[in-house]
């Protein structure tokens, strides 16, 4: 509707993840704000005609304010335009969907939300990696290797985190990598459980590096794989060899 924002979660890449209502948006859209995450063949999709609004880092720029890309978005709603808030993954997972949210319920600008499938799900499954499995885990958690500041975040209760869930898939860890492992370590985990770094997910580009998690930083190094990437310590990492569907 005109006037309206809708919030719409892309999937990790392929876009043969995309909802049925992720669709209809780009169908109908006049106006897409899109960030870095979100997939070109995914674009494409989208009304000839509709205007396309880059709303991330580009060419070594910084990244527009967090706050002007709400503003834009009610700006575009209070111009009367169907605008299309296209995010990589799930709006509502690391992807700062809740404060463009809340901007406009504040405001006043009628939104929905369109969940998408979020990398730490979607993007294993596409490297075989389930996020659970019966033999290995009964909880998952979705950690972020890095807080606003950029630093390992330490806000997160590292001794219970490491105790309590037999699987971390960790988001925007890749830089941290050798000091999240050292933590998970230092409070118990074993140097030697199984732990991957899956880049690229369900893209064409899709890549898998599996070690330990002492072993893991540097073999992501060495290996020259790069962001964006998620970080999978637990059992189920295993059952890639098996799992591992992808041509
Ligand atoms: N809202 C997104 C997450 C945004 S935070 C979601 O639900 O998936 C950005 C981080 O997501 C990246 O640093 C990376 O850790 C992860 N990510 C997103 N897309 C990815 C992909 N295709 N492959 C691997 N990691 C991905």
């Amino acid at each position: 509707m005109p006037g309206h924002v809708w919030l719409v979660g892309a999937g990790p890449g392929d876009p043969g993840l995309l909802s049925l209502l992720a669709l209809h948006a780009l169908r109908q859209a006049d106006v897409i704000v899109y960030d870095a995450l979100v997939d070109e063949r995914i674009l494409a999709l989208a009304r000839a005609d509709a205007a396309r609004d880059y709303a991330g880092k580009r060419g070594g720029k910084p990244s527009p304010k967090q706050p002007d890309i709400s503003n834009r978005l009610v700006e575009l709603a209070r111009a009367g335009k169907r605008v299309l808030r296209l995010k990589g993954g799930d709006p509502f997972v690391f992807g700062r969907g809740a404060e463009e949210a809340q901007v406009l319920a504040e405001a006043g600008v009628p939104f929905r939300v369109v969940p998408g499938i979020t990398a730490g799900v979607g993007g294993l499954a596409y490297a075989g990696i389930p996020a659970t499995a019966r033999d290995c885990n009964s909880a998952v958690a979705f950690v972020t290797g890095h807080d606003a500041s950029g630093e390992v975040p330490d806000a997160i209760d590292w001794p219970h985190l490491a105790r309590a869930v037999p699987v971390l898939v960790f988001y925007m860890a890749l830089k941290h990598l050798d000091r999240i492992a050292a933590l998970l370590i230092a409070e118990g985990r074993s140097p030697d459980e199984p732990a991957a770094v899956v880049s690229k997910a369900a893209t064409p580009e899709q890549r898998v590096v599996v070690a330990t998690l002492s072993t893991l930083a540097e073999a992501a190094r060495r290996s020259g794989i790069e962001p964006p990437a998620l970080v999978v310590v637990g059992e189920v990492v295993r059952l890639r060899d098996r799992l591992n569907w992808l041509p």
